[in-house]
């Protein structure tokens, strides 16, 4: 018999059908033995009645987390028996059972909303630790944000176009993942911090409109609540303004807060701008929490955040960017940036978007010229060699007609983990490595065998 979907059942009432899922808990009253199943869909009890003896004996013999294929004879409930949290107001009667896999008994309980449980023990089981329904629903919406965006930008003629992930090392800022080649020893791979350099030489190429749902690798040392991977929702388009990223981008946000999320309010729209300097003298910060009542979980403070200097002083008294190199400056201080002068006071046209006090995404409009980003690495005191090692491709694939083009990037984990009002990125990911950079399942980092050091010419 085909199998039956829980949140289907309505649909069944007084017929047999099969549906399979996991035991979520057997009551055993005897002649009575209770059993609420779970599937993707939902929950529902069943009851195996004295009268089926062989449904009643298999079912005396389950438990929690065994995988099961029930048939059953789906009934009504009396409307005073309708039970919070299971599938509305229908249950099963079982007429057989089919146990497709038992269980162990897990290391923690897979009903709670998990957050009593030690993150170590729920991140080694992490398949476990996804059952729960917190975490259901937490990725289930992170699908459902995912999906919203790629269709929304695909309505507006933005295609979705993969880059790579073994590419070069470059400074940009975080310390890059790196890969030994095995063909050239002594030679690395980089894996990515960002899509940046591939989406601005797909804007060379003329796709002028480009979107991933990216990962991104940085090997930064431990703060509790970075990944060494992420998830970036990466844009980026030809011949814009700075008001043409900032506008879609703040568009898209609001579609998907009023579509999945519409519990929530928006504190101000549009978003209320203001200036580096603004959010540093008023709020301290540069990601200013603006929200007029912070006890309000369902309340959602956007601003943006713009005019920032393009570059800041260096530990050793030199020039470094404070965001992106490959950005222009505002057009008023382009002159400044080709002349080498007043370098302190440059602004960016860079813009971030904050939600609540966190940086939930990022852009800016790039420097389309190849004279104007090598200035910034030359400010940058970076010599010539180092330049074209560097980024000789940027500079050259600019050369080649490159269009005036701009884009944007969002934390996509943080967005979900905000969004979903949890503590830590952690909740929003299927699997996500600790604050410590360890996969406690796959045991990662680990050690490679002998053979394959040899192999890429490599010595612990
Ligand atoms: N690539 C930038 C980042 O990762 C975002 C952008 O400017 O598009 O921060």
């Amino acid at each position: 018999m085909q199998r039956t979907y829980i949140k289907d059942l309505k649909d069944w009432v007084g017929k047999e059908v099969t549906i399979s899922g996991w035991v979520d808990v057997r009551r055993d009253h005897g002649k009575l033995i209770f059993i609420d199943l779970r599937d993707v869909s939902g929950k529902v009890q069943m009851v195996a009645l004295p009268n089926h003896t062989e449904a009643h004996a298999a079912a005396s013999l389950v438990r929690s987390e065994w995988v099961l294929a029930v048939k059953g004879i789906v009934n009504k409930r009396p409307e005073r028996m309708i039970k919070e949290g299971l599938n509305g107001d229908v249950e099963i009667e079982i007429t057989g059972v089919t146990v497709l896999n038992e269980a162990q008994t897990p290391p923690f309980d897979v009903m709670s909303n998990g957050h009593e449980i030690g993150e170590d023990i729920r991140l080694h089981h992490r398949y476990l630790d996804l059952r729960r329904t917190r975490l259901q629903t937490n990725i289930k919406l992170r699908h459902k944000i995912i999906s919203l965006v790629r269709n929304h930008l695909s309505e507006k003629d933005f295609l979705e176009i993969e880059t790579p992930i073994l590419t070069k090392s470059t400074p940009e800022g975080a310390r890059d993942y790196v890969v030994p080649s095995r063909l050239y020893h002594g030679k690395f791979y980089a894996l990515p911090q960002s899509p940046q350099q591939y989406k601005q030489l797909l804007m060379v190429a003329g796709f002028e409109k480009y979107f991933q749902i990216a990962r991104c690798f940085r090997d930064e040392d431990t703060r509790g609540d970075r990944q060494p991977e992420f998830t970036q929702m990466d844009m980026e388009m030809s011949f814009v303004t700075q008001e043409d990223v900032m506008q879609i981008n703040e568009e898209l946000l609001v579609r998907i807060v009023e579509t999945l999320f519409p519990e929530k309010k928006i504190q101000q729209l549009p978003f209320p701008r203001m200036t580096y300097k603004e959010a540093m003298d008023k709020y301290g910060s540069d990601r200013p929490d603006i929200r007029t009542d912070k006890n309000d979980p369902n309340l959602l403070a956007f601003c943006w955040v713009i005019d920032f200097p393009f570059f800041e002083k260096t530990d050793e008294g030199g020039w470094t960017f404070t965001h992106n190199p490959f950005s222009m400056p505002q057009p008023a201080h382009e002159q400044w940036l080709m002349n080498k002068e007043n370098i302190g006071e440059i602004l960016t046209t860079q813009y971030d978007v904050v939600l609540n006090g966190f940086e939930i995404g990022g852009g800016s409009i790039r420097n389309h010229k190849a004279s104007g980003l090598k200035t910034v690495f030359e400010i940058m005191g970076f010599p010539e060699e180092r330049i074209q090692n560097n980024f000789g491709h940027m500079l050259e694939a600019l050369a080649f007609g490159a269009p005036p083009h701009g884009g944007m990037a969002w934390g996509l984990d943080r967005l979900v983990t905000l969004l979903t009002n949890e503590p830590n990125i952690r909740e929003v990911i299927a699997f996500p490595k600790t604050g410590e950079a360890r996969d406690l399942m796959m045991e990662s980092p680990s050690a490679l065998e002998e053979k394959q050091l040899k192999e890429l010419n490599l010595k612990i």
